[in-house]
């Protein structure tokens, strides 16, 4: 196994190649902060074309995750772990925890895309600095329907301001992707009475979503100009691009997603078509307050619960800065959260 220092983009503080022939593995980790403490953040597995590809995402989503424990008031820095591939197995799983033990804790990883906590749970027998296990004392499991609860009351608060409705009866919510989160979200806003348009790469879990949700199965393409109130992102980033954007009908954007902007503009574009955007690294920060509990050896299960209601106040506070100072919500957000970094 060979571990490679390579030389981070501004503001960041590290960023190491890990290859190890024998196992298939090819991963980088980003580690972009660790001023507010250990930088955590999950691993995902993807076939990025290049390696170049895979340093932009990975930095990018490193510097996510800092601003992400920062809105969720969390101790922790930010880093995320990219493996480069489309498959997995065991001997990839340890090499990869050999290479997050290289950095003695600057660094927690968990599951992201691609990756379930079973894997993680191979990781962590070849290191202690890894969280979403299933087994152990402080183990917090699948942190998916954390992460969906907060989507779920964060989509509820800017369906609130936005469309006027204190509940989700009849909301129209177009999901994309119905993985680990999307899934546990349409349960809870089918429970709550929204009407689901789905899509999903998997044929299989839209049949399921159709016959246990009533919901309607829209083509992967389609969903970004289906006749809905609310958006939901629950796959991959930068789906709000300049080619989706202008098909999209919807009054308010709030999923899992991480990084759903394309680029900074194309928020200023949702602002200027009156959209209402929940920043990505606010909604989405149920998973990693879970996670935290087990970095931190938590057992107050009021931990957890406090920073989920204090989501919503969050969004509260970058809705107002916001309309104060005529930006849009994920201009408002990174003034918000980058307040508190320093
Ligand atoms: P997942 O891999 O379990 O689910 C993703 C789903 O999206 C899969 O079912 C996949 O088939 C589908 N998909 C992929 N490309 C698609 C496309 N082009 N159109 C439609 N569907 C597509 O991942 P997840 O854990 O549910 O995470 C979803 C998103 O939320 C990711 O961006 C992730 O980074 C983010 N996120 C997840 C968590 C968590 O707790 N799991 C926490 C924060 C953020």
């Amino acid at each position: 196994m060979q571990i490679t220092e390579l030389t981070p983009a501004d503001g960041y503080e590290i960023l190491h190649l890990c290859e190890d022939p024998k196992s298939d593995l090819r991963a980088l980790i980003s580690i972009h902060s660790t001023q507010h403490g250990p930088a955590a953040g999950g691993c995902r597995l993807l076939n990025y074309k290049t390696l170049e590809e895979a340093k932009i995402d990975v930095q990018r989503l490193s510097r996510g995750m800092t601003y992400k424990n920062r809105s969720a008031d969390l101790p922790l820095g930010g880093g995320k772990a990219v493996i480069i591939g489309q498959h997995k197995s065991p001997e990839m799983m340890r090499s990869f925890g050999k290479f997050v033990n290289s950095l003695t804790g600057k660094y927690y990883t968990a599951e992201d895309v691609g990756i379930s906590p079973c894997d993680m749970q191979i990781v962590a027998e070849e290191t202690n600095f890894v969280a979403g296990l299933e087994t152990g004392e402080f183990a917090s499991g699948d942190p998916s329907p954390v992460t969906a609860r907060g989507v779920f009351v964060c989509l509820q608060r800017a369906v609130e301001h936005r469309l006027g409705k204190s509940n989700l009866q009849d909301i129209r919510v177009a999901i994309q992707g119905l993985g680990h989160v999307g899934w546990h979200l349409a349960q809870l806003l089918h429970s709550a009475g929204a009407q689901l348009f789905v899509t999903d790469l998997n044929a299989n879990i839209i049949d399921q979503a159709v016959d246990l949700f009533d919901t309607k199965a829209v083509a992967l393409d389609d969903i970004y100009s289906v006749d809905a109130d609310v958006f939901a992102p629950c796959a991959l980033g930068a789906v709000l691009n300049s080619s989706t954007v202008p098909q999209l009908k919807v009054k308010v954007i709030a999923g899992a997603a991480n990084n759903q902007l394309s680029t900074p503009a194309i928020g200023d574009e949702l602002k200027r078509k009156n959209i209402f955007y929940a920043p990505d690294y606010v909604v989405n920060a149920g998973g990693i307050i879970n996670v935290a509990m087990e970095i931190l050896k938590c057992t107050d299960a009021s931990f957890a619960q406090t920073r989920l209601e204090k989501m919503t106040d969050t969004l509260d506070q970058i809705l107002a800065l916001a309309e104060s100072q005529d930006i849009g919500m994920h201009s408002a957000a990174d003034r918000f959260v980058g307040a508190q970094l320093h």
